[in-house]
């Protein structure tokens, strides 16, 4: 049963010309039973507004929208795209806003009525970008409650990753601070076209209420960067320029001067920034 009165998306490709634009990340799914898997994998939709980033041909979109989205706003800075996510909009009457834009540019806020969560297959080139912002706003809870998020499968797996690992860092600490994270799919190249060169995986991570630990949200983004920007160093080195009594603090919060970032938990790292900011 198709999913929707619209033509397949390789047809809709060709009748566009939407040839694909390595400039702006375009790696599209064509796969709409994927695409109807991964907007279900953001829970259910029917009581929400989704926030969609690059929308491009309207896999997703088109995901989101069958499996009951009440109203998709979707951000697409090809202009190319909108003919063919004009007839989405068409078959869909009154779920579906476009804003041609730039997403680092657009404010979203004002088109969207909450409760909201954000699905996207994002442009490589600027999904780390944006997921910090989602992850850094000036409030806590923050606008969103989920986001469902398509990465190479490297950022995917820095995104939940826990202390020891090589891939552990500032994303993995801030992400877990204030959410769930997990990696609820994995994609290979060739569901995408034009296949990339690695592979993707999808994360959901779904606002906590509040934060896991308590901590001033600027000094433990200041910490956990100045900690892992030299994440080879022992932390006495390269923290030292946090506090002049950094090591005797590094002791207070449960970690030894010696320890290097990547061994140092969120709990521990949120102590840390209590004593720094006290
Ligand atoms: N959602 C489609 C899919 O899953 O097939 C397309 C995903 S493709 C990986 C990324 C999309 O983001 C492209 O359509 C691209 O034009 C768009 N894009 C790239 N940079 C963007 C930006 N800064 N703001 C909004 N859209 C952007």
């Amino acid at each position: 049963m198709p999913l929707d009165p619209l033509p397949p998306l390789r047809d809709v490709i060709a009748q566009h010309g939407l040839s694909a634009r390595k400039s702006l990340g375009q790696n599209f799914l064509l796969d709409l039973n994927l695409t109807a898997k991964i907007a279900r994998s953001a829970g259910d939709l029917t009581q929400c507004d989704v926030l969609e980033i690059g929308p491009g041909p309207g896999g997703l979109t088109r995901g989101l929208l069958s499996e009951g989205a009440r109203h998709v706003l979707a951000i697409e800075k090809d202009h190319r795209c909108l003919p063919a996510l004009a007839e989405i909009a068409e078959a869909w009457p009154g779920r579906l806003t476009v804003i041609e834009g730039d997403a680092l540019d657009v404010d979203p806020l004002a088109h969207l009525t909450p409760p909201i969560r954000i699905a996207a297959n994002l442009p490589y080139n600027v999904g780390t970008e944006l997921l910090v912002r989602w992850l850094t706003p000036p409030d806590w809870p923050p606008f969103w409650q989920s986001l469902t998020l398509m990465f190479q499968r490297e950022v995917a797996e820095r995104i939940v990753a826990a202390p020891g690992s090589k891939v552990y860092g500032r994303l993995a600490l801030l992400a877990q601070w204030r959410c769930d994270a997990r990696i609820v799919m994995s994609l290979p190249p060739q569901a995408f076209t034009p296949p990339p060169k690695v592979s993707s995986a999808v994360v959901q991570l779904t606002a906590l209420p509040a934060p896991r630990f308590p901590a001033d949200a600027k000094t433990l983004e200041r910490v956990v960067a100045m900690a892992f920007n030299q994440r080879r160093k022992m932390l006495r080195a390269a923290l030292k320029g946090l506090a002049p009594d950094i090591e005797e603090k590094l002791v207070a919060a449960g970690i030894a001067p010696t320890d290097r970032a990547e061994t140092v938990d969120l709990e521990r790292f949120c102590a840390l920034a209590r004593l720094i900011a006290k």
